[in-house]
């Protein structure tokens, strides 16, 4: 299908890339146009067993290296990702049929983090603190867990692989990633080129194949001390409740339904423009992505106008120029096609969109039409449910304060955005409402590499990664209590 990507994706363990043990494969389409563009190893518990096995057995030398030098060996890998960025972004954006000037954006941002986790290894800072006692002395150290087994989806795939490699690597664990299924080739090339840098064989291991397959094989295993989730909020359920029979240490980062509010003062051009990228960039496939809109009776029929004049004006497409790609796969667009009309027999109207975009350009990917729905109640499926397309609703409230019980009338808390040129307004916003992250006068969008990201209610589990808090996940914290004999010196 091209150069950058082999026709089989293999698997990934102890430094070799083995095709999966039964010789199963899975068939990957690009969403713009539908073709193959190559088979990946449908892996089952017993790869992933011999990929946790071949972990474990790496994981006391990985362990053994000093931070600093694992860190080195990590900058060494972020480098030569730098280095081979181009064919890193187009293997993204032909799995994911985004534009490619996008999927160079991704990686240049998955590229800092994985410089920003490379540094980490020169700090892995824990307390040293007093003691009530008398020459005795309270130390913390970071410790690895062990085996981590990380697990992606798709929307942002060479983000998603950095965000949970490089934090797992530098605390010292080996890793086993269960790559999206939709984006095998993404986490496949790191694999190469970590094989290439020198990454000792068994540090970091990639399973490809299916969710309920590899992905709960790797939940399961017993060896694996640390699990780290990015995807539904339904699967991460499921996770938790078998790695919480065993105990292991879980980090959710789960969905969102994320709210942007406009107030009557809000500056309405620059609403306009961050509502259009919230809910419909990356096809809407973002957790953070606007799904709900929440604008003030005052300005509702005007600013609605306005985001239906500029949602008709999108370039719908792969190119540079486009803004707005497909869906990551005919089920996703039918999930979405089908709650749209479910919602519509319950009341709901169509502003604009609604429909899978046909004509010869576009019939063969999985292209929904830009939508935005109103007259839907906050309660309906289609207000709590959430739907990882370029599909948002608006909804009317008329005063501050119920707009912040609109915006808090969710299962989901992820991000949040106001829209207002009042301090004020914009301060209660971000101290009253229920989310993990609060944007003020922009788009639910912009997390940075060195911040902590995360949710609350069904968002996640309350963990947060990147940032040094990714740390605390990926390591435990040993408190060492030396006591000295000054009679002794
Ligand atoms: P998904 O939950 O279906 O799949 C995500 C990953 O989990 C895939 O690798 C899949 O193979 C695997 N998986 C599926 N079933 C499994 C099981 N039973 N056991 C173990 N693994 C399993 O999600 P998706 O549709 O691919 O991705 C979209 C979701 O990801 C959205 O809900 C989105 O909000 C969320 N997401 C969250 C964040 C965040 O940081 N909070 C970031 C990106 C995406």
């Amino acid at each position: 299908m091209t150069d950058l990507i082999p026709d089989f994706i293999p698997n990934w363990i102890d430094g070799e890339e083995k095709p999966s043990i039964r010789g199963d494969v899975i068939e990957k389409k690009n969403p713009a146009n539908g073709k193959r563009v190559c088979n990946l190893a449908r892996s089952n518990k017993k790869d992933v067993d011999e990929a946790v096995n071949s972990a474990k057995k790496a994981q006391a030398m990985w362990a053994a290296t000093p931070a600093v030098q694992r860190g080195m060996l990590l900058h060494k890998l972020a480098m030569e990702m730098k280095a081979k960025r181009e064919s890193i972004a187009q293997i993204v954006a032909i799995e994911t049929g985004k534009s490619y000037k996008e999927a160079l954006g991704e990686t240049d941002g998955a590229i800092s983090l994985a410089i920003f986790y490379a540094s980490e290894g020169q700090r892995l800072y824990a307390k040293t603190t007093t003691s009530a006692v008398p020459n005795k002395y309270a130390v913390m150290v970071r410790q690895p867990v062990g085996v981590a087994g990380l697990i992606i989806a798709a929307n942002t795939p060479i983000a998603n692989v950095a965000w949970k490699v490089f934090p797992a690597m530098i605390c010292g664990n080996s890793v086993v990633l269960k790559a999206a299924e939709d984006t095998p080739a993404t986490a496949w090339i790191v694999g190469a080129i970590a094989s290439d840098v020198g990454i000792p064989p068994g540090v970091l291991n990639i399973v490809q194949g299916l969710g309920h397959e590899a992905g709960a094989a790797l939940v399961a295993n017993p060896h694996v001390g640390v699990i780290s989730f990015t995807g539904s909020t339904p699967v991460g359920r499921t996770i938790a409740e078998t790695a919480g029979k065993r105990l292991a240490k879980v980090s959710l980062e789960l969905g969102g339904k994320n709210p942007l509010l406009v107030c009557d003062d809000a500056d309405q051009d620059n609403a306009v423009k961050w509502v259009l990228l919230s809910a419909f960039s990356n096809a809407g496939q973002r957790c953070a992505s606007a799904s709900r809109i929440i604008v003030f009776d005052a300005i509702y029929d005007e600013f609605k106008q306005r985001l239906v004049d500029e949602t008709q004006k999108l370039k719908i497409g792969p190119a540079d120029g486009d803004d707005l790609g497909p869906v990551i796969n005919q089920k996703q667009l039918s999930n979405m096609l089908e709650i749209v009309e479910s919602a519509k027999k319950r009341g709901a109207a169509i502003v604009v969109g609604g429909n899978r975009i046909d004509g010869e350009k576009y019939k063969d990917g999985y292209y929904m039409a830009p939508t935005l729905i109103e007259n839907v109640d906050p309660d309906d499926e289609i207000s709590v449910t959430e739907l990882f397309g370029p599909i948002a609703c608006l909804y009317r409230v008329i005063d501050f304060e119920s707009s912040i019980a609109l915006v808090n009338h969710s299962p989901y808390g992820l991000t949040a955005s106001i829209h207002t040129q009042n301090f004020n307004r914009a301060w209660e916003f971000s101290q009253k409402v229920q989310s993990g992250v609060a944007v003020i006068n922009a788009g639910t969008y912009g997390s940075e590499p060195h911040m902590p990201f995360g949710g609350l209610k069904q968002s996640g589990n309350g963990t947060r990664e990147p940032g040094t808090e990714a740390i605390d996940i990926y390591s435990e914290l040993k408190c060492i209590y030396i006591n000295t004999d000054p009679e002794k010196v």
